[in-house]
């Protein structure tokens, strides 16, 4: 009895192996159709990875230089607040269009006006492109001021925030801002905020690194120094 239930175990061990192989030669086969085994069984993972990788970042508005496209607007509707002083108009006493006037010269930087409703509530203005706060202090002539170093066209430069409510400036020395990161109020118009000037921001982009934070310059080659921002921060307005 022993001896035939070693053999009838022996048997159908025998067939349930030559089953399993069978089996597992069948799998092979099928798969087989659809290709190799290995890559089949890995194409779905690199698939999904790639449909989501895939997608090409929005198209830049062809238009705008690419390193323009960094910039952004220091205030809400900029585009509706250059009114009065734009980039390298020449300024009087007698000429300008702020009256009484104490400056005169070329404009190193594009003046952005605050609206009636604004003449009491608090005007944000935040960073215009991405880059290290160099500077904040009170200056003659501005008030509250912060100086923010910047990349344009793959050259360094200085960008000028005048006018601001010191006090309310949150970044500090040192500091990276991204476009559009709030940097303080506009200063209190006729104040010691801004300087005895109207509620305003002055906004003026230098070329290099090094500190200047002229609001006008005595010859138009002067200007040379000093790029327009209008072009690069006017255009959305937010
Ligand atoms: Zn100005």
């Amino acid at each position: 009895m022993k001896r035939r239930t070693i053999i009838v175990v022996s048997v159908s061990l025998f067939i349930v192996a030559a089953m399993c192989v069978f089996v597992s030669m069948n799998m092979t086969s099928i798969i087989s159709l659809n290709g190799n085994p290995a890559s089949q069984a890995a194409t779905p993972i690199p698939e999904s990875v790639a449909t989501s990788v895939s997608p090409a970042p929005p198209p830049s508005n062809e238009n705008d230089p690419i390193t323009a496209d960094a910039f952004v607007a220091p205030l809400a509707r900029a585009d509706e607040r250059t009114t009065k002083k734009p980039f390298g108009i020449y300024i009087t006493k007698a000429n300008s269009p702020v009256q009484p006037e104490r400056f005169s010269g070329y404009h190193t930087g594009t003046d952005f006006e605050t609206f009636l409703e604004e003449a009491s509530v608090d005007v944000s203005v935040s960073a215009i492109c991405s880059g290290k706060l160099l500077s904040k202090r009170t200056a003659s002539g501005y008030g509250g001021i912060v100086v923010q170093s910047c990349v344009y066209d793959g050259q360094p430069v200085t960008v000028i925030y005048g006018h601001l409510r010191l006090s309310s400036v949150q970044p500090g020395v040192g500091e990276t801002l991204q476009p559009g990161d709030y940097i303080g109020y506009l200063g209190t118009g006729y104040s010691t905020e801004t300087d005895g000037e109207r509620k305003h921001l002055h906004l003026g982009i230098h070329k290099g690194s090094v500190l200047n934070i002229l609001g006008y310059v005595q010859s138009k080659e002067g200007l040379s120094g000093w790029i327009d921002a209008c072009p690069l921060v006017c255009k959305s307005g937010n």
